[in-house]
């Protein structure tokens, strides 16, 4: 048995590779996603990424308020990341925190390179992401519910931005930490990629990883965006080609 984090009475990963909620080291969470789920927004979509909840509603392109923003080159992105307060366990402050203001723009500036803006001048494309249910990993399920989103919503992408997390959990590289791996395992890595390109939009990392492990963890996380970004296609084509593209 090994143990593993600050909380001693946690079994991280147990002799047989199985971590604190039953899977396996390179085995993803449950993910789900349903593209057009609100009748109001331009584009939308709900994911359920383990026990993450989040719904994401893009507007757009629009004219920009206040028009001092506007730009006569490209268009431009704006992204909003809210937790509800009954998110996580203790009521979240409704207002932005510190946390939410740097997801917002990490989110933004993953999205960006897929989001063909040039061909927009002068307008924005508005992303606000709604968090109902947070469990760890947040960031990557709300990114990959945005690009489906966008998509959903006709906006034009080189690409669909597709996410998932690898980290460090008793001393082992593992895919799709859950929050008590976040809390209690080594180092997390949220990492956003645009699979068709080949390209990495997002990757931070919260821990300390050797270089071989660092090289190891990004090879994970891009295999577990790999996963995603065919959840996020089923997505749209459940929405377009189901129903003889009526929905
Ligand atoms: P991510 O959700 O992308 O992993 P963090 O690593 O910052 O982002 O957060 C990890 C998890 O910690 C969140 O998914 C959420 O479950 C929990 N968390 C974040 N903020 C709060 C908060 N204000 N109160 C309680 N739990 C929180």
């Amino acid at each position: 048995m090994i143990l593993g984090g600050r909380d001693t009475d946690l079994v991280l990963l147990d002799e047989n590779g199985i971590r604190c909620d039953g899977r396996k080291i390179d085995e993803p969470r449950k993910i789900m996603i349903k593209a057009g789920v609100l009748k109001n927004a331009d584009g939308s979509a709900y994911i359920e990424f383990g026990d993450n909840k989040i719904v994401v509603g893009v507007f757009g392109p629009r004219d920009v308020h206040p028009k001092h923003l506007a730009n006569t080159d490209t268009g431009i992105l704006r992204c909003r990341y809210h937790m509800s307060p009954f998110s996580v366990e203790e009521r979240k402050k409704p207002a932005p925190s510190r946390r939410e203001i740097e997801i917002s723009k990490v989110i933004k500036e993953a999205l960006k390179p897929a989001v063909m803006l040039e061909q927009f001048p002068r307008t924005v494309v508005d992303i606000f992401i709604e968090v109902l249910q947070a469990d760890g990993g947040s960031r990557c399920a709300a990114l990959a519910a945005a690009s489906v989103a966008l998509a959903d919503a006709g906006i034009p992408m080189r690409d669909m931005v597709s996410a998932c997390a690898a980290g460090k959990v008793a001393d082992t590289i593992v895919l799709d930490v859950n929050n008590e791996e976040d809390q209690a395992g080594q180092a997390d890595m949220p990492v956003g990629y645009m699979p068709n390109m080949e390209k990495i939009t997002l990757i931070q990392l919260d821990g300390v990883l050797t270089p071989e492990e660092y090289k190891k963890c990004v090879e994970t996380a891009i295999g577990g965006c790999k996963l995603v970004y065919e959840i996020q296609k089923k997505a749209l084509t459940d929405k377009y080609f189901s129903n003889g593209g009526n929905n």
